[in-house]
């Protein structure tokens, strides 16, 4: 088996063992590209930076769904009350 010469490194300099894959970054506009683990190639989807974002995104999503099912629960006892 031959070892190549270097071991990719992930953007915050962490060796990346096994195989990698290179992605460009998903966001419309953005040309970054990404190196990463092939296992990890499912859910990563751009570059650092919008794969932040993206992650923001969901956060404030799950906040908003999170109230918007309190808010119904309040409304039910509202009612029942
Ligand atoms: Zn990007």
């Amino acid at each position: 088996m031959s070892k190549s010469p270097a071991v990719p490194v992930s953007e915050y300099g962490k060796p990346l063992p096994g195989k990698t894959t290179v992605i460009t970054c998903g966001k419309r506009g953005c040309k970054v590209k990404r190196t990463i683990k092939v296992q990890d190639a499912f859910q990563v989807k751009f570059c650092v930076e919008h794969q932040k974002e993206a992650a923001r995104e969901k956060a404030r999503a799950r906040r908003k769904a999170k109230r918007d099912a309190e808010g119904t629960k309040a409304s039910m006892r509202a009612v029942a009350a």
